[in-house]
């Protein structure tokens, strides 16, 4: 059996962040997750300026692909606006594994499958043991499943599906653009340029609301990837998306019991109105560290609910 004081399971931005402040304390932790890193995260990977400033993330000594966007253009119902703004665009596959590494906790491949509670430790899989355990492990998290999916149920109609494709392209277009509720998708779609010769597409969409008018998020891929060809913006690709589905932001998120907490996505924290999942997986890992240093509560419910008005820093123009 391997003891440490606290387990964290898994290793995206918001275990990784939690694995970090932890470690700048002294305080012993393992990470567990199921994939080996560097892993694919289906994802945009846009982060916003309060993302670097929690990371402490110095811009300029990052390794990896970093884009910084002043401008978005958004299309609401075919109608462009663009609005100047400070965004960055990173690469989860990169990102991930930096904020990992740089955590500098011991990190195990483990599919957690189930977790039992003997004297107040938690012991997963009869093969590690700590006394606070942090379920980071996305949607499908299994320490939510096991001790908070009864206690609080997720609302279902604000389950998110979204498919994306990351790949190598001479883009010649180096702007973000995101369309909302074109073709009646209850949702929006992107179009994010890449460091390193990489973009990214993809659609997000309410899976209830597409279900109910006999809709798919296939057929809206079709209908996004043939306009994004008429527009020049991708030509003569064989397309391949791939898809995951989250919970956007719950109106009493579920946060601790006991000494189990949850956080980023096994918390359902995504910002309601742009389904931004780092932010708030970053913001919810910090404090759950803190909370376990410190021994103070651990509440979510201050944690931003919305990303519009961080996105308008300037004036509109169309
Ligand atoms: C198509 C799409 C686009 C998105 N675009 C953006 C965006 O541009 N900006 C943004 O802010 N948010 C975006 N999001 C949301 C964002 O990706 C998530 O909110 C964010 O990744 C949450 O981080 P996390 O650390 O909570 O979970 P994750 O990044 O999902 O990490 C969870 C980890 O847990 C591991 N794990 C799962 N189950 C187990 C298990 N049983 N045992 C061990 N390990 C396990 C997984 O392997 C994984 O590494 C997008 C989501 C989708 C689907």
């Amino acid at each position: 059996m391997i003891y440490s004081d606290v387990i964290i399971v898994g290793g995206g931005p918001a275990g990784s962040t939690c694995a970090w402040k932890l470690k700048q304390t002294g305080i012993e932790c393992i990470i567990l997750d199921k994939e080996t890193f560097p892993r694919t995260k289906i994802c945009a990977g846009w982060i916003t300026p309060k993302v670097v400033k929690q990371l402490k993330l110095n811009l300029s000594s990052y390794p990896h692909s970093l884009v910084t966007f002043r401008t978005i253009h958004f299309y609401i119902y075919g109608k462009k606006i663009s609005v100047p703004t400070k965004q960055y665009a990173i690469r989860r596959i990169e990102f991930d594994n930096w904020l990992l590494k740089r955590s500098k906790v011991p990190y195990y491949t483990h599919h957690v499958v189930k977790i039992e509670k003997e004297n107040g430790d938690f012991i997963i899989d009869r093969k590690f043991q700590s006394k606070y355990l942090v379920g980071a492990g996305g949607t499908y998290c299994p320490v939510y499943k096991s001790f908070f999916e009864c206690v609080y149920p997720r609302v279902k109609t604000s389950l998110i599906i979204g498919i994306e494709e990351e790949f190598p392209y001479g883009y010649q277009d180096d702007h973000c653009h995101l369309w909302f509720f074109d073709n009646h998708l209850p949702g929006y779609s992107w179009y994010v340029p890449k460091g390193n010769g990489y973009l990214n597409i993809g659609i997000g969409g309410s899976l209830e609301r597409l279900r109910e008018r006999g809709d798919s998020i296939k057929k809206q891929w079709d209908f996004f990837t043939h306009k994004l060809e008429k527009q020049g913006l991708v030509n003569s690709r064989q397309f391949n998306p791939k898809g995951y589905n989250y919970y956007l932001r719950q109106r009493s998120p579920a946060g601790r019991i006991d000494n189990a907490f949850i956080i980023g996505d096994a918390a359902s924290l995504a910002t309601k109105d742009m389904g931004e999942g780092i932010g708030p997986a970053v913001e919810s890992g910090i404090r759950a560290a803190d909370s376990i240093i410190t021994g103070t509560d651990y509440s979510l419910t201050s944690i931003t609910k919305y990303s519009f008005p961080s996105i308008l820093l300037g004036k509109w123009h169309s």
